[in-house]
């Protein structure tokens, strides 16, 4: 520990792998004053400005509000609350155009400005010693600071920390070129920024607190000295000046010689880092009870003709700084027309689409360069060639990453190699596309790879939260299903217990029991008498067609009894006939002869009779026919008897027969006549024809 005091105090560094010495550009502002600006007539203010989740809104379209005022409230631990950065009417809560990359919107709070500034009310404190660290942190995090070097990490989740820290490193090196707005900050406001580190120092107790600052901000370096040199703890480091010595591991190895590891935090080695800016506005939280509405942007660029530091409110249209740091008309319109407006430095900005865009907690610097000064910006076509593997990327990248085979990756969207590759250890630095001789934009491709990753890794989340919620909402109903059928169970029981009890009560509650069970039992058996009825109809439609033949059957005997009758009749006369003609052929002829005839006659007589007992045979089966009809009929005529009265009650008539029913007899006993007349016709025919040719001479020859 004593070694790495001794070292910072000897301004004996360590140095980080990489790295790159861009041409500084920071003379265009450094030598300026913080410029104080008017008010712009509208603010517009995204919800979420910093890493961690939105606050709720507490404003509506209409609202009148005090400079000061929240406008959104943190339920979450990462939500940070903005506010009104000065006093007027809200005119609108709608998506709007916001600083990123990728020129997406979000939600932001329309401002219109009524030029009066009026504050809220606040309340400040003059004795740190009376505060506690809940005070200082609920100070902070209701101030809605985030950290103002770029990343924008909720602050009152960064100070709040239990573990034992060893450094707490004030991050004051600011080595992207052209910014100078923490170095104007330190030579102007270094007071206010020690006050603010000595709040942290309260809240973290760290062993030692080192603020570095690049070597080419004598001033700030020396102002910070001045300030800090009643504090044996805290030492103003001036670190050599090399792009990126401001990022978070390469600073660390810098002053501590200490590795962070991927995946691995500073928190983890004891250590904490924060912004000079971050540490004025905890400053201004604490003791003057002032959120943070405001923050030094650097304006710059050779397209400028008043390039300088501005105090800038939350929530200012760039296009209103670009007006006032005297930029050309079209340096205002973006790149419409041509005039590249980058917001960041060159190094880690990223050109605007629009120049409506908003100043946030972490914006630090407006970019309008010269077409001279940077000829990239206004290319219209990409001058990108094939990577020649010079391996020169690899050399510069502070992250000792292999830029050129993560590029490769991020173009085949292969994200598990890019996994491999480490790509979430890349601090955008650009170190490696500001040395690729193939011009290739290489961050560009990381920027939109880590976008990608991200949101398949929110939409992951999303589905393993609805998953657990799906699982929750099944125990759930489970549970009540369960707590349902035992509570169930127990009236159940608790009614039965009641009613087995000689009370009133339980005797009355039996025979309602007794009433309702006597309710369901009737209700049964008029269902099953109506089912019964039922297939009563159905069976009476199959029995209708049977009586009818049986009708038929039975006056198809009637006519062959009386068929039957007539032919006896005749045959007996046939008889007759045939004996007296016998006796007479006998007593006419010789005794030959007569034998012969006799024999003749008798075989005659033979034949009728045989004839005879064929015609008796058939007329026996008629009679059996005719008995079975009648025996049907009858049984037909009780059945119906027998339906008409279990008929239906909804569908049977006064006389106790259905409607239908009636017309299918009354049809079938018609039908009956007409066979009836039929057959009686038929047998008179065949009668007759049978009479005649019993009588007629040829056929008995035949
Ligand atoms: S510097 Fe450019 S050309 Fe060289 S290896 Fe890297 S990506 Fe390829
Ligand atoms: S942008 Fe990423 S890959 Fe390129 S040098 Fe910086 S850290 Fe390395």
């Amino acid at each position: 520990m004593e070694s790495i005091i001794e070292r910072v105090t000897r301004g004996n560094f360590w140095t980080f792998h990489g790295g790159v010495h861009p041409p500084e550009q920071k003379q265009l502002t450094s030598s300026k004053p913080i410029k104080q600006l008017p008010l712009p007539k509208q603010l517009i203010l995204p919800l979420q400005q910093h890493i961690g989740r939105e606050g709720s809104l507490l404003v509506e379209v209409g609202d009148k509000v005090l400079k000061g005022q929240a406008l959104t409230s943190s339920n979450n631990p990462m939500a940070v609350p903005i506010h009104a950065s000065t006093s007027g009417t809200i005119s609108a809560i709608k998506k709007s155009i916001i600083a990123h990359p990728s020129g997406l919107s979000e939600l932001c709070i329309f401002i219109d400005v009524d030029g009066k500034d009026t504050w809220i009310e606040r309340e400040g404190c003059d004795d740190l010693s009376k505060l506690s660290q809940l005070d200082l942190i609920t100070k902070i995090a209701d101030a809605g600071i985030a950290g103002m070097g770029g990343a924008g990490f909720p602050t009152h989740i960064k100070v709040n920390n239990k573990a034992d820290i060893n450094f707490l490193i004030i991050n004051g090196v600011e080595c992207e070129p052209y910014i100078t707005a923490d170095d104007l900050l330190m030579q102007e406001r270094s007071k206010e920024i020690v006050n603010g580190i000595r709040i942290i120092d309260k809240l973290l107790t760290p062993t030692f607190i080192l603020i570095a600052i690049e070597e080419n901000k004598p001033l700030a370096i020396k102002s910070l000295q001045q300030k800090t040199s009643a504090f044996d703890h805290i030492k103003v480091c001036a670190v050599p000046t090399k792009y990126p010595a401001g990022g978070e591991k390469q600073l660390i190895k810098i002053l501590t010689g200490q590795e962070i590891k991927s995946g691995s935090l500073p928190i983890h080695t004891g250590i904490v880092m924060q912004n000079i800016a971050t540490c004025f506005a905890i400053n201004d939280a604490v003791y003057h009870g002032t959120p943070l509405l405001r923050r030094v942007v650097t304006v710059t660029g050779q397209a400028l003709t008043q390039p300088q530091n501005v105090w800038a409110l939350l929530g200012t249209p760039i296009n209103f700084l670009l007006t006032e740091c005297g930029a050309q008309p079209q340096a205002i319109k973006g790149k419409q027309n041509q005039q590249a407006v980058i917001m960041g430095g060159p190094m880690m900005g990223y050109s605007l689409s629009s120049d409506l865009v908003p100043i946030i907690k972490t914006s630090n610097c407006i970019l309008v360069p010269s077409a001279r000064e940077m000829p990239s910006a206004f290319a219209d076509t990409s001058t990108e060639v094939e990577c020649i593997r010079c391996g020169q990327c690899s050399d510069v990248c502070p992250s000792q990453l292999l830029p050129q085979e993560l590029q490769w990756s991020a173009k085949a969207k292969d994200y598990p190699q890019l996994e491999k590759l480490n790509l979430s250890d890349c601090i955008d630095c650009g170190a490696c596309a500001y040395v690729c001789p193939s011009q290739i934009p290489l961050v560009q491709y990381y920027r939109i790879a880590k976008a990608e990753i991200r949101e398949q890794q929110q939409l992951d989340l999303k589905a393993d939260k609805a998953k657990i919620r799906f699982e929750a909402r099944k125990l759930r109903l489970e549970k009540e299903k369960i707590a349902r059928e035992e509570k169930h169970k127990k009236a159940a029981a608790a009614r039965k217990a009641a009613m087995n009890k000689n009370t009133p009560e339980a005797v009355g509650a039996k025979s309602a029991v007794a009433a309702a069970l006597a309710r369901v039992k009737a209700k049964k058996a008029k269902d099953k008498l109506k089912e019964s009825a039922l297939n009563t109809k159905i069976e009476d439609k199959e029995t209708i067609p049977e009586v009818v033949s049986d009708e038929k059957d039975q006056v198809k005997a009637a006519i062959a009894r009386a068929k039957a009758k007539r032919l006896a009749k005749v045959k007996e006369k046939q008889q007759v006939n045939s004996v007296a003609e016998k006796s007479k052929i006998l007593q006419e002829s010789s005794p030959n002869d007569a034998s012969k005839q006799e024999e003749k006659t008798l075989t005659k007589i033979s034949v009728a009779n045989n004839e005879n007992n064929v015609q008796s045979q058939d007329d026996k089966k008629i009679k059996i026919a005719a008995a079975i009809a009648k025996v049907k009929a009858k049984k037909l005529a009780q059945t119906s008897y027998k339906n008409d009265k279990v008929g239906e009650p909804n569908t049977v008539s006064s006389t106790g027969e259905s409607p239908q029913k009636k017309d299918l007899i009354a049809k079938d006993a018609k039908k009956a006549k007409i066979a009836s007349a039929i057959a009686k016709a038929k047998a008179k025919k065949e009668l007759k024809e049978q009479e005649k040719s019993l009588t007629n001479p040829e056929n008995e020859s035949t």
